[in-house]
């Protein structure tokens, strides 16, 4: 089969690669229906930790499971399944807890972007739905997955509640999606952050109440003009550099909530300035596959269409100009079908 690699910084090529096979008695080869490129994947394609090999790509996907190994009981051929980035066995004590990115025996899933996929620990990690999904369907399926597990995951992190404040940081599809799970959480007010148009329009649509451009201390001043001075009740970090943390930080109210789901790319923060910020930081790694059953029920009644953020679609030997569409912000999102 032919799947996505990337071999250096920009260049995603899309080449032979070796079928993957049942490696353990636990883990499921998976058909895929669609795949996508995920915001995280920009950072090794931009040159940030390279990788010394050649390395396939891809980490978000559902699809129809071809084959299991024998231990595995929860799923079988022929169903449609959709998982998380990390594989786990949704029974270990953190996974009770509900921190199943953080698995006991968590597995990164990769390579993605390709036809097939092997995924470990296939009873704990793949989520089945009840038939066979339309295929308008499948674009919010395939973003339960991901980007939107890990939108919900920011605002639950940030404790958003029924009638709150909330501001966002960052209008990327995970900024976006966080966006929209505030409003099925019941915020009142969702303001996002964004100076770019379509995903402004889109960020409304989702259910944003206010738009601000500005961004650093200014985007902080924004938030207190738009809060009587007081700061968000939660602020969702979705970026995951210094200016955005040290933006989502400033922009929460004292004892307010902030999350943080951008893998954090040379972020510091300073400890006098977050003792006296008084603030709540949770995130990490989304565990997604704790929401994934409800995102889905979600998506299959019609609530939310999240798969909205995929601004492009394009056939999977088209992988590269995927990527460059994002890089170069001509697309929120990648969709790649097979
Ligand atoms: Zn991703
Ligand atoms: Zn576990």
């Amino acid at each position: 089969m032919k799947g996505a690699v990337l071999h250096g910084p920009r260049d995603v090529r899309y080449e032979d690669r070796a079928e993957p096979k049942i490696v353990r008695s636990t883990d499921a080869i998976i058909r895929m229906s669609a795949t996508c490129v995920c915001g995280s994947d920009l950072w090794p394609y931009r040159g940030f930790n390279p990788a010394a090999e050649p390395s396939p790509m891809g980490h978000e996907y559902c699809g129809i499971v071809e084959e299991v190994g024998r231990e595995v009981t929860s799923v079988k051929p022929g169903q449609f399944v959709i998982g998380s980035f990390f594989a786990s066995d949704n029974s270990c004590p953190i996974c009770k807890a509900g921190y199943q990115s953080s698995c006991q025996h968590a597995e990164f899933v990769g390579g993605a972007q390709a036809p097939l996929l092997r995924v470990p620990l296939a009873d704990g990690t793949l989520v089945a739905t009840p038939g066979a999904p339309s295929t308008d369907m499948i674009p919010s399926l395939l973003a339960t997955s991901d980007v939107f597990g890990t939108g919900w995951f920011a605002a639950d992190a940030a404790n958003v509640k029924p009638g709150m404040t909330v501001a966002v940081v960052g209008d990327g599809a995970v900024g976006l999606l966080g966006a929209l799970s505030a409003k099925r959480m019941g915020a009142e007010r969702i303001i996002a952050m964004s100076r770019h148009e379509a995903r402004q329009r889109l960020a409304r649509e989702f259910g944003a109440t206010d738009i601000v451009t500005e961004r650093g201390e200014e985007g902080v001043a924004r938030i207190k003009d738009l809060t009587n001075g007081i700061g968000a009740d939660a602020v969702l970090e979705c970026v995951g550099t210094q200016e955005s943390m040290k933006q989502a930080i400033g922009s929460a109210r004292k004892g307010g909530y902030v999350s943080y789901v951008g893998v954090p790319h040379g972020v510091q923060l300073e400890g006098q300035e977050l003792f006296f910020a008084h603030v709540h930081l949770h995130g990490g790694p989304a565990p997604v596959r704790r929401f994934l059953p409800k995102l889905i029920d979600l998506v299959l009644n019609g609530k939310v269409d999240p798969g909205k953020v995929f601004d492009l679609a394009l056939p999977l030997d088209q992988v590269a100009e995927g990527y460059r569409a994002m890089d170069e912000r001509r697309a929120i999102k990648t969709l790649l079908q097979p």
